[in-house]
Parts: structure tokens; sequence; C-alpha cells
């Protein structure tokens, strides 16, 4: 292991898996207080993630 610099390194973020495109996708500023409620790499795939699900049940 080694330490050079003192940003936080990419893969050092939390990750997660988008649950509508299947791309895994790291933690973002934007998303520091939802991060626990944030399933979705994007509104996008939020949106379209929510919509499949609507018109299957
Ligand atoms: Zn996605």
């Amino acid at each position: 292991m080694r330490r050079n610099g003192k940003a936080v390194q990419k893969s050092d973020l939390p990750q997660k898996v988008c649950l509508h495109c299947h791309r895994p996708f790291a933690w973002r500023r934007k998303w520091e207080r939802d991060w626990d409620s944030i399933t979705c790499c994007s509104e996008a795939c939020k949106g379209e993630y929510k919509r499949a699900r609507r018109s299957h049940s």
C-alpha cells in the first residue's frame, strides 16, 4: 500500500450497483445526504427503473 497525496482516491469512495443498468457507480457529493436511499446511477435510470416496475405490477 502506498499513500501519495491527500486526495481521496476513487476506489476509496463507496460504491453501489445501479438497479436499472447494473453498472457500478461511485458516491458523489450531491448524494451525501441521501446516499442510503440512492439505488440508481442517474435520474434517468431512476426514472426508467420506477417506470419499469410500475408497468410490471
Ligand atoms: Zn444506471
